[in-house]
Formats: structure tokens, sequence, C-alpha cells
């Protein structure tokens, strides 16, 4: 049967990737990695990265120009473009810094040392992997939500069958809180039919799938936020980040989390985020 989206889950392992390359081809990949050898016989070198915590990896060669920036926290971003790319490398990566600085300011430290972002044509949207993001959109909107997810996916992990929004509505909410016009486009998302909580094999189409996961749990996890107020809502996620990181979550430990705050446990089983599994 076709499902609409990933639905994969990984264990975070200490992880080591080692590619080799035509010599005229930059990697950019998950974990921190080193310049890469000198060219061999063949004409090719081999580039080397080591995360920690992976879940899983990516990696992308192409003829990219790249840009480097550290964080005031010591995340070294790395991005690349191609050529006539937009954004370019440059303006890519100060946006990527600003995502990760805008993230930090409520869900806590950022959860890898290093980022690795190359920009591809515009297929609409991106694809996070752990400390890297394939970015297919110029839109800087989508970039803040897969930079979301170094902490909902990467470090907070989840069964992205069986619990899609654990990643994806807690993303859609990351991505609100930081772009009000992203918030105004899930202004009736809380309407629509059925539990936020459901698994992948609950959803007919991709529609539906995105309605209720992105759009009403991205909404629900808003007005929780909004019913409770924001500083102790906050504070209860960083909770929930800390004591889910790096393990493979579950809606009870988002339950454990907010027990103290019964005005955004209501919201969310009223979408039925909590209890539909
Ligand atoms: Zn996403």
């Amino acid at each position: 049967m076709a499902v609409s989206g990933e639905t994969t889950t990984s264990p975070a392992a200490d992880t080591t990737v080692r590619v080799s390359a035509p010599a005229g081809l930059t990697v950019l990949m998950t974990g921190d990695q080193s310049e890469p050898g000198p060219a061999d016989a063949d004409g090719r070198r081999t580039w080397t990265s080591r995360e920690p915590v992976a879940r899983d990896v990516s990696v992308a060669a192409g003829q990219f120009t790249t840009a480097e920036r550290t964080t005031p926290d010591g995340v070294r971003v790395t991005t690349g473009a191609l050529a006539g790319a937009e954004p370019a490398a440059d303006e890519l990566a100060d946006a990527t810094v600003a995502a990760i600085d805008d993230l930090t300011a409520f869900l806590g430290p950022f959860p890898y040392g290093t980022l690795t972002v190359p920009q591809l044509p515009d297929y609409g949207g991106g694809i996070e992997y752990p400390s890297s993001i394939l970015q297919a959109s110029p839109s800087e909107e989508v970039l803040v939500h897969e930079v979301a997810h170094m902490w909902f996916y990467g470090m907070v992990g989840n069964s992205q069958f069986r619990d899609p929004w654990l990643d994806e509505a807690f993303a859609t909410w990351a991505e609100a809180v930081v772009h009000p016009t992203s918030a105004e486009g899930l202004d009736r998302a809380l309407g629509v039919v059925g539990d936020v909580g459901a698994a992948m094999d609950d959803f007919r189409t991709w529609q539906q799938y995105a309605a209720r996961v992105y759009g009403k749990g991205g909404a629900a996890l808003l007005a929780a936020r909004e019913a409770v107020g924001e500083d102790a809502f906050d504070a209860a996620i960083r909770c929930y980040v800390d004591a889910a990181a790096w393990t493979v979550a579950t809606p009870d430990v988002v339950a454990a989390a907010l027990a103290d705050l019964p005005g955004a446990l209501e919201v969310l089983e009223e979408a039925g985020a909590l209890d539909a599994g």
C-alpha cells in the first residue's frame, strides 16, 4: 500500500562515513567532516565524517560552492550551492545561523556540533537528516522547519510510522513560533477532522496526512502554548526534549512533560494527539 511519508525508526549510533567521489565534486554530509585527502590515481578524493549520534546519514556530492559560519554556541554550519542557485551559499549560511539562533531561544541548545545544508533545485520542500539537511526550496520557512527537525526527529527520535506527529507537528509548530506567517496558515487547522496522533496507515491521501499531522498537529501545539502561556509551555517542551533526547520517544513522554499544565494537555487530548495510539 502507498504511504504518505517517512516510516523509519532508527536508534542513534556513533557513525563514521567515508565517501569516495570524483575530485571535482564537493561532499556535504552528516557529521563533522574533515577536508578530503589528495586525489588518488583514479582522480577520486575520499571524504570522512563522524557523527556520534546519527540515526541515519545524508551524503550529497556536487559542484558546490560552500560557505562556512560558526554560531555563538560553536556550531559549525557549512552550506553549499550549485552555480546560479537561489539562495547562494553565503546567504543560505546566514539564514541557517539565524534559524538555529531563533530555535535555540525556545528549544534549548542545538543538538549537534555541526550542520551541513546543500541547496538543491526547488522541489518545494526539504528533507531532514541528522546534522544535515537536503534543502530543496528557497523558502526560509522551510529552512526553519528542517532545522527544527534536528531537535524533533534528530535528537528526540520517534517511530515515523506509529507517531508521525512527534516529528512533523513539532517541526511545524516550531516553524510557526519563529514565522508568524506560518502560524497564520494554521489558523483554521484545529477544525480538521481526525486524530493528530494517528499512525501512517490511517491516512488515505497525502493531503489528509499533511492536514492532520502538520496542520492540525502544529495548530494544536500552538493552541496549547497559548492556553498556558509561552514561557511555561516552552519550558515543558524543553523538559520533554531533555527527557527524550537520543531515545525513540512516545506520546506518553510528551504527556508526562506537560503533566503540570492541564490546560495544554486538554488541548492536545481534544486534538487526538495523546490518546489516539
Ligand atoms: Zn518536516
